[in-house]
């Protein structure tokens, strides 16, 4: 079995390629991301600026039912809090949803399972890339054993 690599080993490949378009944050943790954007002087470009560009409802994904979009430093991405090294700038206070990436966690009480992004499945600088065709083989040869069982 191949040794777990994280992401951060494979920025110079992939170059940040999720956070690209943003990601939905929980109203709640925006408020607090914010706070910690704005308390800080390393942040100093970032005062001032719009954060959070775009507003939806999900009571699947957030637990106060309402989230809002990291904004676009560009028409065209990536994230706002994106650094120029590929690294993400609020990585201890990151979003929940970048935090379980590629893992789609609905809430407890949701009745949506839980999923893998399969966004990045055709992309090889990808990390997930392996790691989604590993789950998704074993997903078949699972099938596969259980036919040929009830074959004989
Ligand atoms: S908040 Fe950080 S990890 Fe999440 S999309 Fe933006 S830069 Fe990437």
């Amino acid at each position: 079995m191949k040794p777990y690599r994280s992401c951060v080993t494979n920025l110079h490949a992939c170059k940040a390629n999720c956070c690209k378009n943003g990601v939905w944050v929980d109203v709640e943790q925006a408020k607090m991301i914010e706070e910690y954007v704005n308390s800080r002087p390393e942040f100093s470009d970032l005062h001032g600026k719009t954060l959070f560009a775009e507003y939806d409802e999900d009571s699947d994904y957030f637990p106060s039912g309402k989230c809002v979009g990291t904004a676009l430093a560009t028409p065209d991405g990536p994230c706002v809090f994106l650094g120029a090294d590929y690294k993400c700038r609020i990585y201890p206070v990151r979003p929940h949803f970048c935090a379980d990436y590629p893992f789609m966690h609905p809430l407890a009480e949701s009745q949506l399972p839980v999923m893998i992004d399969n966004m990045f499945e055709e992309d090889p600088n990808c990390i997930y890339h392996e790691l989604l065709s590993a789950t998704l083989k074993s997903i078949e040869e699972e099938k596969a054993a259980e036919r040929a069982k009830s074959a004989q």
